[in-house]
Parts: structure tokens; C-alpha cells; sequence
């Protein structure tokens, strides 16, 4: 089913598309458009080192700047991808739209900073990724440092030998890979133990209380030591409170991500983040 999906959109100029294309739902083929239009931009939202107390790296988030809805966020259409089997090629876009934004802020600003960007299922497992990915850092002069994967354990676990080959040849490459969401999914501690990630992001949701309630303040204290047990890097998302802030640096956490650090930034506010020194 992916692979016909890929193929209906990667024919949509031909001629013979325009008859089929009346008989497509309305959604169907505002995404087509969109897709062909360039109405997919990115917003960056900065990650807080603890240790450095400095922003070192930026996520990728894409909104759809739809031409009457206005700015659209991924849970209003990242359904609707999937549902076509697009979500492959938008992701596609988003990693090239990255590269070619961090190589712009680099001439820009001399200076480098991790560009992180999500990973739908469909693209992680496409066996092209890899070699699409190398092409990009080559074209765009992009140290592969300076990129990194986020996929979820679900991704992970629904073929653990090839998703443990995927990270592999991305480790090698020297791009870096996390788990996002993490505590959400299927997890597996075998699984943990054997991938070769830099990084776990700690799920929003374990964040929301856990200043206040006992159970989640368990919860994250583990992930924490569990992460550096492992020789891995911990991030928490969804930040909102000083008080939070304040609690995962008491516990060690290595890095934060939140509304009360940053919201996500359209691509020219991060400038303030990349001009100082
Ligand atoms: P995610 O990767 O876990 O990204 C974090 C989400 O949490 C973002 O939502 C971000 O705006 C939001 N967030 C950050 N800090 C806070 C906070 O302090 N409080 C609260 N309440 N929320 C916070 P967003 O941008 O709406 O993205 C939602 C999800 O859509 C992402 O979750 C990711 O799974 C997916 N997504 C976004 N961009 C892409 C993409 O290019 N490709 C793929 N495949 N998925 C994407
Ligand atoms: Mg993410
Ligand atoms: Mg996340
Ligand atoms: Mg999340």
C-alpha cells in the first residue's frame, strides 16, 4: 500500500493524474497540493543543554501555512499523511528543507548548531534513507554531527533487526539518533541496551506532574539514571515551570526542551540563538 501511495504522488504532474484527481477527497488533494506548492515550513524549538547552559541544539517541527487555514500543527494533518501513505515523503521534505536551513545559518552566522528531525515509521524503514541522508550532509556540507533522528521505540521494536542495522549504519555515518516519546510506547529494556542512540527524550507527559506528584517523580528519576546507566544522553520535553526546570537540573538531567525554555520558533527567530557566542 506505501509503495502504490508513493507512486500515485510521485505522478501527480503526469497528465493522465488530472481525470483520477476529481475523484479524490477534498483532503487528499489539498495535501497533494500543498506538497507541490511549498506550503510545509519549519519551526525550530531549541534544546537547553543543562551542563552548558546553552542552546546546542534546535527540534524541527513542521506546520502547514495553509493559504486560507493559516498555520496548521502536525496533530491537525499528520493523520491524514499517514492515512494516504504520505507521511514518507513529507518527511522527506522536512529533512531536506533541515539540511538546506541549517547550511543557510551556517554561512549565515557562522556557526553550527544539531538540527533534530522526526521520523514516521514509513521513512525510517524506507531502505533508500540512508543514502538519501549521506547525499543531503554531501550536497549541503552538513558535519553528519549535526544531524540527528528522532524515532520512537514503537518504530524500534516492530522490526528490531533491521531498525538495529538502520541506527548502525547512521551511528557509523556519525549522525545521532534518539528515542522520542519516550515511555509511551512498547518499550523493551533488552532493546535499550543493545541500540546503539545517543539519546532518550523523556515524554511530556511524565513531565506535566512530576514536580508534584510522587509516582511520576519516580518515574523520570529512573529514566534519568536508566539513561546514564546505559552511557545515554537524557532530554526532557514539555517543560513548562521553573520548578521543573529547577528539579531536572537537582536530578541530573543532561538537557530540556519546553514552552518555559522556547516554543517552537519560525526559522528567523532562532538568529538570537545562533549569533551568540
Ligand atoms: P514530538 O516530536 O514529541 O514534538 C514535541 C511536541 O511537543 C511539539 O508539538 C511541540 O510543539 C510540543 N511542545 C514542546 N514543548 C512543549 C511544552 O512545554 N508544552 C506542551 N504542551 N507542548 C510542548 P508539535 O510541533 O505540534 O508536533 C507534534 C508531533 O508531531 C511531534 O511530537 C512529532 O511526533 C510530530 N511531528 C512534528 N514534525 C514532524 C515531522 O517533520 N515528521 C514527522 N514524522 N512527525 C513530525
Ligand atoms: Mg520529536
Ligand atoms: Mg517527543
Ligand atoms: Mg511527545
Amino acid at each position: 500500500f506505501q509503495a502504490e501511495s508513493k507512486n500515485i504522488a510521485s505522478v501527480k504532474y503526469t497528465s493522465g493524474m488530472q481525470a483520477h484527481g476529481s475523484h479524490l477527497p477534498a483532503a487528499e488533494k489539498e495535501i497533494r497540493r500543498g506538497l507541490q506548492n511549498k506550503e510545509f515550513v519549519l519551526y525550530f524549538q531549541p534544546q537547553l543543554n543543562l551542563l552548558t547552559n546553552r542552546i546546542d541544539g534546535v527540534e524541527a517541527l513542521v506546520r502547514w501555512d495553509h493559504p486560507e487555514k493559516g498555520i496548521l500543527s502536525p496533530d491537525q494533518f499528520l493523520p491524514d499523511f499517514e492515512a494516504l501513505g504520505l507521511n514518507g515523503q513529507l518527511d522527506s521534505y522536512v529533512l531536506k528543507q533541515a539540511c538546506e536551513i541549517g547550511a543557510h545559518w551556517y554561512s549565515e552566522y557562522k556557526r553550527r548548531i544539531t538540527i533534530a528531525v522526526n521520523l514516521s515509521a514509513v521513512e525510517f524503514q524506507d531502505p533508500k534513507l540512508v543514502a538519501k541522508i549521506q547525499s543531503l550532509l554531501v550536497e549541503f556540507e552538513i558535519p553528519p554531527k549535526y544531524l540527528e533522528l528522532e524515532i520512537t521505540e514503537n518504530i524500534v521494536i516492530t522490526d528490531m533487526v533491521s531498525a538495529m542495522d538502520t541506527i548502525v549504519m547512521l551511528q557509523n555515518m556519525g549522525i545521532k539518533v534518539s528515542i522520542d516519546d519516550f515511555g509511551t510506547g512498547y518499550s523493551s529494556l533488552s532493546y535499550l541496551r543493545k541500540l546503539p542512540i545517543d539519546k532518550i527524550k523523556i515524554d511530556r507527559s511524565f513531565i506535566t506532574d512530576f514536580a508534584s506528584n510522587d509516582s511520576d517523580l519516580t518515574i523520570v528519576k529512573s529514566m534519568i539514571k536508566l539513561s546514564h546507566g546505559l552511557g545515554k544522553r537524557v532530554l526532557a520535553e514539555g517543560v513548562e515551570s521553573e520548578e521543573q526546570l529547577s528539579l531536572l537540573r537537582k536530578l541530573g538531567c543532561d538537557a530540556v526542551q519546553g514552552f518555559y525554555i522556547n516554543p517552537p520558533l519560525p526559522q528567523q527567530k532562532l538568529a538570537t540563538y545562533l549569533v551568540r557566542k
